[in-house]
């Protein structure tokens, strides 16, 4: 049985879709959209009212991303995997580890340089 992989379906998807119009990414370019997909996604998430509207902007900064990775010449299993170590560091903090302070969830105690 095939397992699906969305955040790898969407990394080919979204580098076929560039290679299909022969685009390919250059940082200033790429951040212009990104920022601009921000922006949309924002304006949508302050409306508040259309929730369908708010996850199809926040789709288009996710695919804006991978254009700006791309930009930068990182390689896309390089970001899956990354992606991934967040998922695992997120899901091993607990409130041993962690505390919500000041609108962010913050190491209890913090490293020691
Ligand atoms: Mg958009």
């Amino acid at each position: 049985m095939t397992q699906t992989d969305p955040l790898r379906d969407l990394i080919r998807s979204t580098l076929d879709f560039y290679a299909r119009f022969d685009w390919q990414p250059e940082l200033t370019g790429a951040a212009k959209v990104f920022q601009e997909e921000v922006a949309e996604l924002l304006e949508a998430a302050h409306e508040g009212s259309n929730k369908d509207h708010i996850a199809e902007e926040a789709a288009d900064v996710m695919v804006t991303v991978i254009g700006v990775c791309q930009a930068a010449g990182v390689d896309p299993q390089l970001l899956i995997d990354q992606l991934y170590a967040v998922v695992a560091k997120n899901n091993a903090k607990t409130h041993e580890t962690h505390i919500y302070l000041d609108g962010k969830i913050r190491r209890r105690h913090p490293k020691s340089s």
